[in-house]
């Protein structure tokens, strides 16, 4: 069995509770994200105005931004800087055989059970976890909420009946699958059925052949794809950890079972390789030592093909919940897709002069889970010369917005000119706003409040006033988020401050080469 790559559960919990309230992850429940997701254009309700739609959300303009950036740092590093990756965008809509030969058709299923009264559906497995509504023979019918797994205090009885209405008897757990079915082609019939893809991952086994034959690729290599996926969830919830429509981040990471490297199998080596650097990728980006763990799947619980699955878990405002999954699929789906196919699925070992089917590690993260981790991790409540400051603490390549540039004076025509003409010049290469509808301090706080890394002021030192003959001196006064510092810049080398800030460089080495503003 490998080495823990990280602490294991006790520690881990044992850190996170020495670091109290207030540590990043702590402060932000769910109450707040829905609300602040909402107020600030992250995330609505799907077709709200009619009701809205089961678990299904939309991204707002500032969440489209964020979702776009986490999309793009991980196409980045995991595909375009690396030598053995590459990427492809598949169809939504597959062949049907697909859903066969990977097992979803059989096996993607959960148990349910149906009330016969009132019809509400529920999870065979969830149904004891659930508070039960209870009309108690021993208090004249009265009816109780008892909590989950309880027995009732007056009569002592225990749930046998629906939990929703407390008067319907349940069915007995059927099979439901997961998998959304709809039609191809004109015709509603059994022989035009098929199905919204429920992973991204089968497209990169399907596509195998044609990605090795026409990239002329040497193992190891990985195929990378970003996209959405459908699972019509029994139980869907918690805003958007569960949901049914929802996009993914997968990589299908192949290698030959028959090397070694450091003296282990190829496989298990890029196994550990991979948790490791998708730990540090969530690191890297914002997310809190304390507020991530391993968990080793146990054996009972493993895919029959897997040799080994590790879950990456983040403590979200529900409790530790998976964050992505690492599995070593061994070569099953190759060989799954060969068999019903026909088509030969194999790599050519040139050493060894032989055919073998690779070993796939598949490292699968979920989008929407990621941006709710990022969320949750970068609010902070702080006080602010007795204020209270809501602030997200994006990483400047996460942040929905680079930068605000707001007008001291909305009333100066010269200022609000100036500004404008600085967004316009700035918004070439990121995203900026401009933003003079309220008093200065309450516009650094909306800016707080969504993450946006620096916000530009022009004042009247910037423009001068031509009525008393005074130019100005063109500088504009940059204010960074983190440290509420502010320093006065030449409108001419903002582009190049920013693109070295938003490069990553520490807002210490900006502030240790220009002024601060003249108070
Ligand atoms: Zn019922
Ligand atoms: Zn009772």
């Amino acid at each position: 069995m490998p080495a823990r790559l990280i602490y294991d559960h006790e520690t881990r919990d044992a850190k996170s509770a020495a670091a109290g309230p207030g540590s990043p992850g702590d402060l932000m429940n769910m109450d707040t994200l829905v609300s602040l997701s909402k107020r600030r254009g992250f995330v609505f309700q799907s077709s709200e105005i009619y009701g809205g739609t089961g678990s299904v959300w939309d991204y707002g303009p500032l969440g489209v931004e964020l979702k776009n950036n986490i999309k793009r740092v991980w196409w980045r590093d995991f595909v375009q800087s690396r030598a053995d990756m590459v990427g492809i965008d598949a169809s939504i809509l597959m062949h049907p055989m697909v859903w066969k030969a990977s097992g979803h058709l059989e096996h993607f299923t959960d148990p349910m059970v149906d009330c016969r009264e009132c019809k509400h559906r529920f999870r065979a497995d969830h149904v004891d976890a659930l508070p039960w509504t209870h009309y108690c023979p021993a208090t004249k019918g009265n009816k109780f909420t008892i909590p989950a797994g309880e027995p009732c205090g007056h009569c002592g009885q225990r749930r046998s009946l629906c939990p929703q209405c407390g008067k319907g008897e349940l069915t007995e757990p059927r099979q439901f699958n997961l998998m959304f079915k709809t039609f191809m082609g004109p015709v509603e019939e059994d022989a035009a059925v098929t199905y919204l893809r429920p992973e991204t991952a089968q497209a990169m086994f399907v596509n195998f052949d044609n990605v090795l034959q026409s990239m002329r690729l040497k193992l190891p290599f990985g195929i990378a794809q970003a996209g959405r996926s459908f699972r019509n969830e029994i139980t869907p919830g918690n805003f958007i950890f569960r949901t049914r429509e929802f996009e993914q981040m997968e990589i299908e990471f192949f290698v030959n079972p028959n090397d070694r490297v450091d003296g282990r199998p190829a496989d298990e080596y890029w196994h550990d390789r991979w948790i490791k650097d998708c730990v540090a990728w969530f690191r890297r980006y914002g997310l809190t030592d304390a507020n991530l763990r391993l968990r080793e799947h146990e054996k009972d619980e493993l895919a029959h093909y897997a040799k080994r699955t590790v879950d990456i878990e983040y403590k979200f405002p529900i409790g530790w919940s998976e964050l992505m999954g690492i599995a070593n699929r061994t070569d099953f789906d190759l060989k799954q897709h060969a068999k019903w196919s026909g088509k030969s699925l194999t790599y050519f070992d040139e050493e060894r002069k032989e055919h073998v089917v690779p070993y796939v590690v598949e490292p699968a993260a979920g989008v929407d889970r990621a941006l709710l981790a990022f969320m949750v991790d970068a609010y902070r409540e702080e006080e602010v010369r007795g204020e209270k400051r809501v602030v997200l603490k994006f990483h400047p390549e996460l942040a929905p917005l680079k930068v605000a540039v707001l007008p001291l004076l909305k009333k100066r025509d010269d200022i609000v000119r100036t500004a404008h003409a600085i967004r316009a010049d700035l918004a070439k290469r990121w995203r900026v706003v401009y933003d003079d509808t309220a008093a200065i301090g309450r516009l650094y706080r909306r800016q707080d409040e969504v993450g946006t890394p620096y916000c530009v002021t022009v004042d009247v030192q910037t423009v001068g006033d031509s009525e008393r003959g005074e130019t100005g001196d063109q500088k504009v006064t940059i204010r960074d988020r983190d440290s509420m510092e502010q320093i006065r810049v030449p409108i001419a080398e903002l582009a190049t401050v920013f693109r070295d800030l938003l490069d990553g460089a520490a807002w210490s080495e900006a502030s240790a080469r220009y002024p601060a503003p003249r108070a």
